[in-house]
């Protein structure tokens, strides 16, 4: 027999022995290293097993070294990765050890719903939202997973808004199906109006039957992150028709928000009370905005003004709140419309029993039944480091971002996106947590992205704007300290334009 840990502190105490791989010394393994590790997987399956040991040593040392930097390294700024903090990490060592099923609300018996109700509420303290204005809010695998839960209850609220305004019974989706659904209220068509959304949200429209085609861009011709507010009054307006409105905050590629202030949420507000829609706002790493209180962030602070105007909101764990990967969450004011869609039913062997508090259980009011206890490395990070931790953070992150962002702006070979012509002050005041550029020669530009990935000190994401390539940096690490990290940047970019003129 293999010696297996076999009780449960045995396990536990193998778990917080365990000596990890160090990040690479450089953000990236080098592709030699990837390759000799993809070929140590097993391929096929023995049939009496290594045991324990052996498995735990091949997993660190023949497949651990081919693992990117991704969250062990301050310098990787791929996407929004975020990082896990070390209190996230342990927290969620021990989601693993204790093996707690977040599904059914059973307050007798486990207090594993509660912690899911705490972190989200603190969450939400976090956020300058009022937890009981959001009685619905659960975590998620991340913010995809949050826009689906945000247009499912859009969708059942817009159609069943429909038909109330034509005084029809209850006209639910969950119960009805769309199709039903909508011919009863009345109605031919859902529409998702919004601008420059992210991937996911159309991704989500796909996935609910609404379909790809159902999200309109109602972007300004010449600031297409920002709402063209007749032309969304006149799709609201259109007969027959119920509407989701998705506004992005911040969006992926640039880091805008789609709204500048409170009076502009105000005014999308009013016009979804007069039409019957719903607001979501996919604020996946934009929502984080609302920590800010510095004069130097006011900017920030007014785009994400008003956003508790919302019906829902998305947010992600992984990134902003540096907790280990599958974490996002989600917000909604509609606890009733959650029951609607989630509701289990007919399954009395998943009920709650005798609760004599306002908890549901998340099976009920979310896509899973089973799930991990998400909340721990959340409620972790909340309690270690609360407020003003966070906000210190971010305000490092930005910090870092906005020296990349005046690095470009100063160098004779790099230009920062979107192009303007406001003042450098005035743009450096806008830049939050991304950073979109392009080198100015179009041979460089092409390979800009590949040859700053090339010397693998740091890690950038290719994308692209205007037809052109570009290339982004998202500084999401809870390890971001400009002091150090920016003269790394400032060294990588300008040894990429200095081998690129050698050429
Ligand atoms: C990252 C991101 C998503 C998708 O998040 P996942 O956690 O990868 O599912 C959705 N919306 C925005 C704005 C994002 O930045």
């Amino acid at each position: 027999m293999h010696s297996d840990p076999d009780t449960f502190s045995q396990l536990a105490s193998a778990i917080s022995g365990l000596h990890l791989q160090p990040p690479p010394e450089n953000v990236l393994p080098s592709e030699n290293i990837v390759t000799q590790a993809r070929g140590k997987l097993q391929t096929t399956l023995s049939s009496s097993g290594v045991g324990f040991e052996e498995t735990i040593r091949h997993i660190r040392e023949d497949l651990a070294p081919g693992f990117n930097g991704s969250s062990r390294s301050p310098n990787y700024y791929g996407f929004v990765t975020g990082g896990s903090t070390p209190a996230a990490a342990l927290a969620d060592n021990l989601v693993t050890i204790y093996d707690q099923n977040a599904a059914v609300h059973l307050p007798q018996e486990s207090i594993a719903t509660n912690v899911e109700d705490s972190a989200t509420s603190l969450l939400a303290q976090l956020l300058k939202l009022e937890p009981s204005q959001w009685p619905h809010r659960l975590f998620t695998t991340g913010a995809t997973a949050s826009n689906v839960l945000g247009l499912a209850c859009g969708r059942e609220y817009a159609i069943s808004e429909a038909s109330a305004h034509r005084s029809d019974p209850v006209c639910s989706v969950g119960e009805l199906g769309i199709v039903e659904a909508m011919r009863s209220a009345g109605i031919d068509k859902l529409q998702i109006l919004t601008t420059v959304p992210h991937s996911s949200l159309v991704k989500a429209a796909g996935i609910l039957g609404l379909g790809r085609a159902s999200v309109v861009d109602v972007g300004l011709p010449t600031v297409s992150h920002k709402f063209d507010l007749a032309r969304l009054k006149n799709l609201l307006e259109q007969p027959r028709t119920a509407s989701i409105i998705a506004v992005s905050a911040s969006e992926v590629n640039t880091g805008l928000f789609a709204t500048s202030g409170l009076e502009e949420m105000q005014e999308i507000r009013k016009l979804a009370d007069t039409y019957g829609a719903w607001i979501h706002v996919d604020g996946a790493f934009g929502i984080f905005g609302r920590i800010l209180t510095s004069p130097a962030h006011s900017d920030i602070i007014s785009f994400c003004a008003g956003l508790d105007l919302a019906d829902s909101i998305t947010g992600d764990g992984h990134k902003l709140l540096n907790v280990p990967y599958d974490c996002g969450f989600f917000f909604s004011r509609h606890r009733d419309i959650a029951k609607c869609v989630f509701q289990n039913p007919n399954a009395p062997y998943l009920s709650t029993g005798a609760a004599t508090d306002l908890l549901v259980s998340p099976s009920n009011v979310g896509l899973e039944n089973s799930r991990r206890l998400r909340a721990l490395p959340v409620y972790a990070n909340l309690t270690a480091y609360g407020a003003d931790g966070y906000r210190a953070m971010l305000e490092r992150q930005i910090e870092l971002s906005r020296g990349i962002a005046e690095y470009l702006i100063d160098s004779p070979d790099f230009e920062l996106l979107p192009e303007s012509d406001r003042s450098k002050e005035e743009v450096l005041n806008g830049v939050y947590i991304i950073v979109l550029f392009r080198a100015k020669d179009e041979g460089l530009n092409k390979e800009v992205t590949s040859r700053i990935k090339a010397g693998r000190k740091i890690y950038v994401s290719g994308t692209a704007w205007d037809g052109k390539p570009a290339c982004r940096f998202a500084v999401s690490n809870w390890m971001t300290d400009a002091q150090r990290d920016l003269p790394i940047i400032k060294q990588v970019l300008s040894e990429v334009v200095e081998a690129w003129k050698k050429t």
